[in-house]
């Protein structure tokens, strides 16, 4: 008997303390899942306490007194603030070149530092963003020709920019305006993009001129312009399938559309939170069409704010209008003084 209780009881033992181990296992491991949270939850709110591109610029500024030993510092700590905000290497030494020049050499009061090296950068991102023109006014003045053409608008970009949103918010804009559209769905390459484009106009109460897929993208362009001219719309918007800038083959078609189509504006569209990638494929359109403005996409979920600077540099040509978010009325002309405002400069 007690053999056999004492083995009944080194088993009860056994047990428990399988259980027991378990039940710390499962403790620690609690423990170690709380742990991990705190960390990330540290680790969020540090991320956040983050400063902004130009609130750490101007932390920089107020410690900087300025020597050519000094700037140079300065400048690089500049340049790596500059890049890290998705402001290209080239528009970064464009902006530290003109700023060494402005300020270099020159006699500032102690005081007055902070407020010259902001009013310097200032000026020079003045500079580098051309002027926007207003689309509106564009069209307007075309309706107001005797000729009642309708004014054509070509967008590029690739996939995944927001191309076809930008379209229908910019459609549903020139119709608040009192502009005719008519979409022509030009992107016959890729699946459900003529579905896409259809949904949009049905919303919006807007005619999409479209074809099969497989379509020549040139024809059903010339159809839509057809159509606008035969029902007086004063407006049409041609969505082009979202090609990569490096795929040569589309981008003849692109270019294909354009001679077909003369366009009166050219724009190209792209992800204002894609850093550099941005610049080669913006390169690459203005290289094959001669663009004439930029849509910049997705502001609303960028922080950095240098996309604008890069691409608006590197084109030279004017950044138009800003998506602020998936609605339709998300979309905002693009005010250069409001942009420099908001870096805080
Ligand atoms: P496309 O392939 O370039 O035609 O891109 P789409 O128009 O289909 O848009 C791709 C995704 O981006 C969709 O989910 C859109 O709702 C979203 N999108 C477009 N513009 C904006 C914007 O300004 N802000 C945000 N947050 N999302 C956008």
């Amino acid at each position: 008997i007690t053999r056999s209780m004492f083995k009944f009881l080194k088993e009860k033992l056994k047990n428990w303390a399988g259980k027991i181990s378990k039940h710390q296992e499962k403790e620690i491991r609690e423990e170690e899942i709380k742990e991990s949270r705190k960390k990330i939850i540290k680790e969020t709110a540090k991320d956040e306490k983050k400063e902004s591109f130009f609130e750490r610029i101007k932390g920089k500024i107020s410690r900087v007194k300025i020597s050519e030993k000094e700037f140079e510092v300065y400048s690089e700590e500049l340049e790596m603030l500059l890049i890290e905000n998705n402001v290209a290497l080239e528009v970064s030494q464009k902006i530290i070149n003109e700023l060494r020049e402005k300020v270099i050499g020159k006699e500032f009061l102690r005081k007055e530092i902070e407020s010259e090296i902001k009013d310097n950068l200032k000026e020079i991102i003045e500079n580098i963003l051309v002027e926007p023109f207003s689309i509106v006014e564009k069209i307007r003045e075309k309706m107001s020709d005797q000729a009642k053409e309708p004014y054509v608008i070509l967008f590029c970009g690739i996939n995944g920019t927001g191309k076809t949103t930008t379209i229908a918010k910019i459609a549903d804009h020139l119709k608040r305006n009192g502009i005719t559209c008519v979409l022509a769905a030009s992107d016959t390459f890729r699946a459900a993009s003529i579905e896409q484009i259809k949904k949009h106009g049905e919303k919006l109460g807007i005619r999409v001129i479209s074809q099969d897929y497989g379509a020549d993208p040139a024809a059903v362009a010339f159809d839509a312009i057809k159509y606008a001219k035969r029902n007086f719309i004063n407006c049409v918007l041609i969505d082009t399938a979202g090609r990569m800038h490096t795929a040569k083959n589309l981008i003849r078609e692109i270019e294909k559309i354009s001679k077909v189509c003369k366009p009166d504006l050219k724009i190209f569209v792209g992800e204002s939170i894609t850093g550099n990638d941005i610049i080669e494929q913006a390169k690459s359109f203005d290289w094959a069409l001669n663009i004439d403005g930029i849509v910049l996409t997705k502001a609303d979920i960028d922080e950095k704010g240098g996309t604008a600077l890069s691409v608006g540099y590197i084109l030279k040509k004017p950044i138009l209008y800003l998506g602020t978010g998936q609605e339709y009325n998300k979309i905002e002309v693009f005010d250069k003084q409001k942009f420099i405002e908001k870096l805080g400069l």
